[in-house]
């Protein structure tokens, strides 16, 4: 039975870079995926992923985007075709309100560059936005957005590079530990290692039933506007807005490069409805367009042509939003990074280190304190 270092279940975004991290340390690495790499039937597909470094979720985030945001730029030279636009960012909404006061509390604690525009303001510089006058804006010259297939890709090109086994097509069915380490049974064959990371995204749900997590289904669209003009790369940059139920209605500049459909892509971050990932339908319902159509004509009436594709993607939840990473509570060898909760993307690369750290010296450097479970407890 062949015997690695640490074996990576699922190789996904974040497997993948944990994959080339390890691999680039000298670890003797397995990476096995159920499907292939990359996927489009977890939470990394189609086409584009917003990068903003103001982050109003939780401000300790943003000492890790940074480190994200410069590992990214590396990938780039990595990469024949970018991975990460450094596009900007727009972030709109009500005065007061959530989304853009607590971006720029995060911008002023970390010394992120930003610009606050009064309504006015963005409606002359964005004219696709039409905005109520209560609303104010912050513009981030650090975000962007990074292509999710490319960035999979580029990871497993250079974690193979460095000696990495990474397969597709292989399930791991089950897992098991003692004193010594782990042994994993997959579709194929049994294999041994020192250490598990387990990034299997919303088949956590299945794997790690005690972990409270909650998959939903979550709609993309893309739509055909009249004027391209003021939404292409260059006139626009990565975009959100605050809604009233405060969600967000956010999307990305046109651009003919990336994965996917063509057209003009925005969504809804929210709840959504819950799914499991085995049985979620992936197809388009009628209903799906009613999650962004509604909202597009009132903000962006310009750019609210025919609908042209409809794609679905899932979250995998956690009850406050934030990611879980850290070791296993009851295996002392198994690493969980889980629970994204549908903005993990902007920070895989920072991941896959701290994901390398764990598992090689049991330790980081990264503050990842407020990711671990005992906040849970
Ligand atoms: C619609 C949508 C929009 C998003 N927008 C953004 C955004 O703009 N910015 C941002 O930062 N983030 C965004 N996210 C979130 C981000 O994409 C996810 O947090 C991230 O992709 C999670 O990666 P993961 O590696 O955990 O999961 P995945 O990429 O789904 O990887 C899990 C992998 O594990 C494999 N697997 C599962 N079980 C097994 C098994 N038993 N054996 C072998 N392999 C297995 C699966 O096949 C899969 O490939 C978005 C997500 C969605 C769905």
């Amino acid at each position: 039975m062949k015997h690695f270092e640490t074996i990576v279940m699922g190789v996904g975004c974040m497997g993948a870079a944990a994959c080339a991290h390890l691999a680039q340390r000298g670890c003797s690495v397995l990476g096995l995926d159920q499907f292939d790499i990359p996927n489009d039937q977890g939470s990394s597909g189609h086409q584009s992923r917003a990068f903003r470094l103001a982050y109003y979720e939780h401000a300790d985030y943003v000492p890790l985007l940074k480190r994200s945001r410069e590992l990214f730029l590396e990938l780039n030279g990595e990469s024949k075709e970018p991975v990460f636009h450094a596009s900007g960012g727009l972030y709109i909404g009500p005065e007061g309100g959530e989304f853009v006061e607590a971006s720029q509390t995060a911008a002023e604690r970390h010394g992120i560059e930003y610009e606050r525009l009064d309504a006015a303001s963005i409606r002359n510089r964005f004219p696709s936005f039409e905005i109520p006058d209560h609303f104010v804006g912050l513009v981030e010259p650090g975000a962007g957005w990074i292509v999710p297939e490319r960035a999979i890709e580029t990871h497993v090109k250079m974690g193979r590079r460095a000696g990495a086994d990474i397969r597709s097509n292989v399930t791991v069915q089950s897992w098991t530990t003692d004193g010594q380490g782990v042994r994993i049974n997959t579709s194929t064959d049994e294999f041994t290692a020192d250490r598990l990371i387990i990034t299997c995204g919303p088949w956590a749900l299945r794997h790690l039933p005690d972990l409270q997590l909650r998959v939903s289904r979550q709609v993309l669209g893309w739509v055909e506007p009249q004027d391209p003009e003021p939404l292409t790369c260059g006139s626009l940059p990565i975009w959100a807005i605050e809604l009233e139920d405060q969600s967000l209605l956010y999307g990305f500049p046109m651009a003919s490069d990336g994965h996917g459909p063509a057209g003009f892509k925005l969504a809804r971050h929210w709840a959504a409805q819950s799914c499991d990932p085995e049985s979620v339908n992936r197809s388009p319902e009628p209903d799906d367009e009613s999650d962004f159509i509604p909202y597009l004509k009132q903000l962006l009436p310009g750019a609210a042509g025919p609908v042209r594709d409809i794609r679905i993607c899932l979250y995998t939840n956690t009850t406050d939003g934030h990611f879980i990473v850290d070791k296993h509570p009851d295996h002392e060898q198994v690493i969980l990074a889980t629970g994204f909760s549908g903005h993990g993307f902007k920070f895989q690369p920072v991941i896959g280190e701290i994901l390398a750290d764990l598992s090689m010296t049991d330790q980081t450097s990264h503050s990842i304190e407020f990711l671990g479970l005992s906040r849970f407890r």
